[in-house]
């Protein structure tokens, strides 16, 4: 197999931080459960994507990350599946509210990861709830109560529903900001400020962006601790 160092001069990734684990360059080296191995396979994947390799090993130490990487590299089961491994370590009730909170920018952005949630997640028996704006709030509201691993929420819809007191997020303890830099471009700071009070200090908290300019680092050095970055390709700041 390829060293460390080479797979990540081939593949672009660079990496800062304290004792960054080697990337996992096989789908065989994660040691992830049967269960989720059979439908990374049963997708057609053949190995894992360089933020994938890169950012598993990481996120599966339970340290914060911030990764960036550019549109369609594989980010969505970047933290999705370390939030399974998470979901199964961490035996909480989800009737009591989601373990594993993902905040998306958008109704379509939130609804794709919530499909790959269910389609990667559900032979592990994991479930996820989707809350976005622009439809009513009632079935939502009824998807919460029914109890979920995995919320996947736009800014706006959460807050609102946090505001009603419909939601715990006391047991979370898996924060992904999933493109944090079009978040901040959409104007939902106030709102995301306002979510992660709600959300224990005791926890990891994972960044995803495909750019990195100042607000977002801004952001990311108020919300993360200590984390690894890392970067696959050109940075575009
Ligand atoms: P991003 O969030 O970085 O824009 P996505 O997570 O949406 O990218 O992934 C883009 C596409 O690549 C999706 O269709 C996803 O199912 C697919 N994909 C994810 N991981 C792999 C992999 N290891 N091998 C092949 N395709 C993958
Ligand atoms: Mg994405």
């Amino acid at each position: 197999g390829l060293s460390a160092e080479s797979y990540r001069r081939r593949n672009e990734i660079t990496v800062t931080g304290d004792n960054v684990p080697p990337p996992f360059t096989t789908f065989e080296a994660t040691g992830f459960s049967s269960e989720i191995l059979r439908e990374v396979h049963n997708a057609g994947f053949s190995a894992p994507t360089p933020i994938q390799a890169q950012s598993w090993p990481i996120a599966l130490q339970s340290k914060d990350i911030v990764a960036i990487a550019k549109t369609g590299s594989g980010k969505t089961l970047g933290y999705l599946i370390p939030g399974f491994v998470h979901l199964k370590r961490s035996r909480n009730n989800p009737q009591l509210g989601p373990t594993v909170l993902v905040l998306s920018p958008t109704r379509e952005l939130a609804s794709q990861i919530q499909e790959e949630a269910v389609k990667f997640g559900k032979s592990s028996r994991i479930s996820c709830t989707c809350l976005y704006g622009g439809a009513p709030k009632g079935p939502q509201l009824r998807d919460i109560d029914r109890g979920s691993d995995i919320v996947v929420a736009t800014p706006g819809r959460l807050n609102d529903i946090l505001e009603m007191r419909r939601i715990s997020l006391h047991q979370v303890s898996y924060l992904v900001l999933d493109e944090a830099d079009r978040m901040l471009d959409m104007g939902f700071e106030p709102q995301i400020r306002k979510i992660v009070k709600e959300v224990p200090s005791r926890r990891q908290t994972l960044m995803y962006t495909a750019t990195w300019p100042k607000e977002v680092r801004k952001i990311a050095a108020d919300l993360l601790i200590n984390p690894v970055q890392v970067n696959i390709g050109n940075v575009d700041e």
